[in-house]
């Protein structure tokens, strides 16, 4: 008689808690991991999976991804939520979205992946005009965890506020045990350095954040490269108590190509990406940089959104009239791997996880670049588990996930060293993506109790998470 629903056999399973590292079988019922243990005889499975010579770790969590953004990349609501799933990633959580759309996203093109979601802060959208009092501030917070958001977060970078309204909102979501997510920079700042050394003032004593993709702030404008690494490093060990931390690894940027009449390009992140390769910051400039593959212009396909450059590019570009989503590879990738790999005296990562900025933007390339980082021997195979899933678990408060041992959820992300990706993504004990091909359909979000009642009403599943259990206010342990 059949006992475990899914066995996975022979394979190298890793756990970066209780540092196990050997080959082993994992068998999975309701959902649940019930043994780790070598030669689990394969009768009493009804379904089993060879994994020779492959990886299994703790399903991947990516603690920064853009899959319900309100003005999506394209017109496809959830492009992003097959393309994590491909990518090898289980839960994610969304950096600034609105539920809304999430959940039409999950409707149409769920993959079986759990999503949390942070609301997004922008004037005149979720935020009213003007200065914002305390009590609007609680306010907004309060909104946001009523739809069924986890939290809030910042995009100071793109909407900025006053450093006091940036404390407020910090100091009011640590309050209410929402979770509180911060692309740097006030009005008296940018999306740099500067940002960065802002936060211990911005936080006082008692503040507590997460600090989204640190490698996008030590791109060099305010220091030599290297000095801003070393510096924005001594800051998060200083603030080792009160903020989490991510970085990607991707060297792509996205931004918009939109051109005024005269042929000039209006963002100033496009101007800045032309004029660093030479090229001049008009819609001529644009098209040369396409055609040389500097430049990318970003198109809908049936699997989600890619990267195309050259002729193809150019012609994209052309036909949407400008208005195109782009991507340059300006992020430096001597702050990525350092950010990435810094340790601490105490041998623990300074910044405690490696995320995408992905889902819709096609950049969602964690594993396979933090693969690379092990190929290289930087990491250990163990390091890129608690990078990519320890970490992000309890970044997020998700103690039945991250770890792979018995009683844990069945989220597992096979990897297959031979490509050095995912080959196999398993959700609550059901595969979702196989060989790069997504079959997961649906999803689970991840919520609070304030938000139940709304997510409950839209008939998708959920589960409740307790953000106290979250580093940023449990502690690291
Ligand atoms: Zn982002």
């Amino acid at each position: 008689m059949a006992h475990y629903d899914l066995l996975i056999r022979n394979a190298r399973v890793l756990d970066a808690e209780t540092k196990f590292d050997d080959i082993s079988d994992v068998a999975i019922t309701n959902g649940v991991i019930e043994r780790v243990a070598p030669e689990i005889d394969p009768a009493k499975a009804n379904d089993s999976i060879d994994a020779s010579d492959q990886w299994v770790m703790p399903g991947m969590i990516d603690t920064h991804v853009h899959v319900a953004n309100t003005s999506d990349f394209g017109e496809l609501r959830g492009a992003g939520l097959p393309m994590v799933a491909a990518a090898g990633a289980t839960t994610v959580i969304d950096l600034g979205g609105s539920m809304d759309v999430l959940v039409a996203g999950i409707a149409a093109r769920g993959s079986g992946v759990n999503v949390g979601s942070l609301g997004y802060l922008k004037p005149g959208e979720t935020v009213p005009e003007g200065r914002l009092s305390t009590d609007v501030i609680t306010e907004i917070v309060g909104t946001a965890l009523d739809a069924g958001s986890i939290g809030i977060k910042l995009w100071g970078g793109y909407y900025p506020f006053t450093p006091e309204e940036t404390s407020d909102l910090i100091a009011t979501a640590n309050r209410m045990s929402a979770y509180v997510a911060y692309h740097v920079g006030t009005t008296a700042t940018g999306s740099r350095l500067d940002g960065v050394r802002e936060i211990p003032e911005l936080l006082g004593s008692t503040g507590r954040l997460h600090i989204a993709h640190v490698n996008a702030y030590c791109r060099g404008s305010i220091l030599p490269i290297e000095d801003e690494i070393r510096e924005a490093l001594q800051i998060l060990e200083d603030l080792r108590e009160q903020v989490v931390s991510e970085s990607h690894l991707a060297s792509m940027n996205f931004t918009k190509g939109k051109c005024d009449e005269d042929g000039n390009v209006l963002a100033d992140v496009v101007s800045n990406c032309l004029k660093l390769r030479n090229y001049d910051p008009t819609y001529e400039g644009i098209r040369a940089a396409l055609r040389d593959g500097y430049a990318s212009a970003v198109e809908e396909t049936r699997t989600g959104l890619v990267l195309v450059t050259g002729e193809r590019g150019v012609e994209l570009f052309v036909a949407a009239q400008t208005d195109i989503s782009m991507s340059f590879p300006v992020n430096s990738p001597v702050s990525g791997f350092h950010l990435t790999s810094a340790r601490n005296s105490r041998n623990e990562f300074t910044v405690d996880a490696i995320a995408s900025d992905g889902g819709a933007l096609p950049r969602n390339m964690n594993l396979e670049q933090a693969f690379r980082l092990v190929k290289f021997g930087a990491f250990e195979p163990l390091d890129l588990v608690a990078k990519l899933s320890l970490n992000p678990a309890k970044m997020m408060g998700l103690v039945s996930k991250g770890r792979l041992s018995e009683g844990n959820d069945a989220d597992l992300t096979v990897i297959d060293p031979e490509i050095g990706n995912a080959s196999h993504a398993i959700v609550g004990g059901d595969l979702v993506m196989m060989a790069g091909r997504v079959i997961g359909t649906g999803g689970k979000i991840l919520t609070t109790d304030r938000g139940e009642e709304a997510i409950a009403a839209t008939g998708i599943d959920y589960e409740l998470l307790d953000l106290t259990q979250a580093m940023m206010y449990a502690g690291r342990g």
